[in-house]
């Protein structure tokens, strides 16, 4: 993923508003980097005022100042239910349990988005690594990173922090 990160920045295809494709080294999967899905979700706009008014501070610090929380303390990291994930910060549906997976590395970990354009992926060079953070389309919300090393047939791997989602169980009849 490195080698590959860093070819695009030598090679100066990527900026941050423009369409970025990386190539997944263990099959023909693609990271798109900030889908041009703007225009088309209907977009959360907050002042920062305003999202500390409405988030826990748990929840503000990580969905809004990019924060992580303490691994293998969050509520959903050994959660297995069956039902949907949404967004803590504006609602929207972003992961389903039947793409969770038990990683062991602390966080909700999944396989695949609920829907393609739900997410946005942007590198994240913080903490001396180059990673692919994962937002929100919708609030633009920090959920975590995404790595290329998954052991599902999609091989990828989406770390997100339980502060950032709240699950609901499905309904079972
Ligand atoms: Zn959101």
């Amino acid at each position: 993923m490195f080698l590959i990160i860093v070819c695009f920045y030598q090679c100066n295809h990527y900026t941050s508003h423009n369409v970025a494709i990386i190539q997944s080294k263990h099959s023909q999967n693609k990271i798109k980097t900030d889908l041009p899905m703007d225009s088309i979700i209907n977009k959360i706009e907050k002042t920062d005022e305003q999202w500390k008014k409405d988030l826990s501070p748990e929840q503000y610090k990580v969905l809004r100042k990019k924060g992580t929380e303490r691994p293998f303390t969050g509520e959903y990291n050994l959660l297995d239910a069956q039902g949907t994930y949404y967004c803590a910060g504006c609602g929207a549906a972003l992961f389903t349990s039947e793409n969770k997976f038990l990683s062991n590395c602390g966080w909700p970990s999944f396989d695949k988005i609920i829907a393609e354009g739900t997410v946005k992926e942007v590198i994240d060079s913080s903490h001396n690594m180059i990673r692919v953070e994962v937002v929100c389309a919708r609030c633009d919300g920090h959920l975590g990173h995404v790595f290329d090393d998954g052991p599902t047939e999609t091989g990828m791997r989406y770390c997100i922090n339980s502060v950032s989602l709240k699950f609901e169980k499905d309904n079972i009849k």
